[in-house]
């Protein structure tokens, strides 16, 4: 497997290479591109072989995802989306349902994620999207919000009520009802193709329920949002990497007062904050990761902390490095920008950070010792 990561990664440096800038201005990544990736397992590199994927571990995939969001968090955005497509139809698809969409995931064929809606952001359980049956058929109706990469994909996994529960249901974006409406000009992650989308009346065979039969929403939108927490904390990791790369070559070549800025205290205590932000974060993912590798309980709250680390790292430490490169930082399109725009995104997304502290608060609390102090 660590031949199957070489070569993942060596794929996503080359296919983007300095490229994000340029996408990032044009609002747009080229489809080719995702096909690519997509094809070469890149974008759900933790599926299992056995579904056509390259069965990397969490801890593998969370190196492979940093490269990509060190170079580009619209690439990384999209890989996120593809993932936890894979992991929710993997998690609840029945063997058949598996065997018919998981190779199509691994090799090409794109997907979004939709459980945003606009009376439910944070408050997932205020979800209306509906899907019914009606005699054979399935019939879903609803508007999502911000579905990242629904603009390139082909397939859309859909959250909604269903019965006395709630279900997914995989619906093909080109399904008449099916209406993608890109959203404009977003403050970040620019070329993800983010879009809203209106489902009206789509119909779809009954098979397209993924599992058959209805789950409690609780279950189904924790199990998909760790996948989507995890890659988006290692994607955070890839932009604190490029922000201590940036800030660093920067103050070593960058004079002023006779010497590089590096030289100047203060800069180099930003240096250094830059640093440990990229460490910490490091650490934390790496520990959660270990814990979704060895199937340990404490997998989802190490996920938690790790999204609520590097995402509130990544945001503080972009602001750092565009302090240091200034006005050579002050443009869109370039490192230190892109980076301030995107990193700000990841704490609202898979749960905000005050989703995330609260969700750690319970945590604290149920281990606590109870008893006297002492
Ligand atoms: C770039 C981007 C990509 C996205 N991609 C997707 C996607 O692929 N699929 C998808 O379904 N959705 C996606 N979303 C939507 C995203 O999941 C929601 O924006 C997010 O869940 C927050 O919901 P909201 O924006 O409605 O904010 P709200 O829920 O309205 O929250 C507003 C503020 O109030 C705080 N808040 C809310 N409730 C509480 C509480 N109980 N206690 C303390 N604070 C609280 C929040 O933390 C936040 O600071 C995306 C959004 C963005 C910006």
């Amino acid at each position: 497997m660590a031949d199957a990561l070489a070569i993942a990664a060596a794929t996503v440096r080359d296919r983007i290479g300095d490229r994000a800038g340029g996408w990032d201005l044009a609002g747009v990544l080229p489809l080719p591109l995702l096909r690519e990736l997509g094809a070469a397992g890149v974008l759900c590199a933790q599926l299992p072989e056995a579904f056509g994927g390259l069965g990397l571990s969490s801890l593998q995939n969370g190196e492979l995802t940093a490269g990509t969001g060190r170079l580009c968090s619209s690439v990384r955005s999209v890989q996120t989306s593809q993932g936890m497509a894979a992991w929710t139809v993997q998690r609840f698809g029945l063997p058949e349902q598996q065997r018919a969409w998981l190779p199509d995931l691994a090799s090409g064929r794109l997907a979004a994620v939709g459980f945003s809606e606009t009376g439910a952001g944070s408050d997932l359980a205020a979800m209306a999207t509906t899907v019914r049956r009606s005699g054979d058929e399935l019939v879903v109706d609803g508007h999502k919000r911000w579905m990242t990469a629904a603009r390139y994909a082909d397939l859309l996994v859909v959250f909604g009520r269903y019965e006395d529960g709630a279900a997914a249901v995989l619906v093909p974006a080109d399904a008449p009802g099916v209406h993608v409406e890109p959203v404009a000009d977003p403050m970040g992650c620019r070329a993800a193709g983010h879009a809203d989308v209106r489902l009206d009346g789509v119909r779809l065979p009954a098979g397209r329920l993924l599992g058959g039969s209805a789950l409690p929403l609780p279950l189904l939108v924790t199990t998909a949002l760790a996948y989507g927490r995890m890659s988006v904390a290692w994607g955070c990791v890839g932009i604190l990497r490029a922000c201590l790369e940036a800030a660093s070559r920067h103050a070593a070549t960058r004079e002023q007062f006779g010497q590089p800025i590096g030289r100047h205290q203060l800069v180099a205590g930003h240096l250094a904050d830059l640093l440990v932000a990229e460490q910490v974060a490091t650490r934390v993912c790496e520990h959660a990761s270990r814990c979704w590798d060895a199937g340990s309980a404490e997998q989802v709250i190490a996920t938690v902390l790790a999204k609520q680390v590097a995402s509130e790292q990544a945001a503080r430490a972009a602001a750092t490095a565009v302090q240091v490169l200034a006005s050579a930082g002050a443009r869109d399109g370039g490192v230190a920008a892109r980076a301030y725009r995107d990193a700000k995104l990841m704490e609202i997304i898979e749960g905000s950070s005050e989703l995330c502290r609260l969700l750690l608060a319970d945590h604290a609390l149920a281990v606590a010792p109870r008893g006297e102090e002492g």
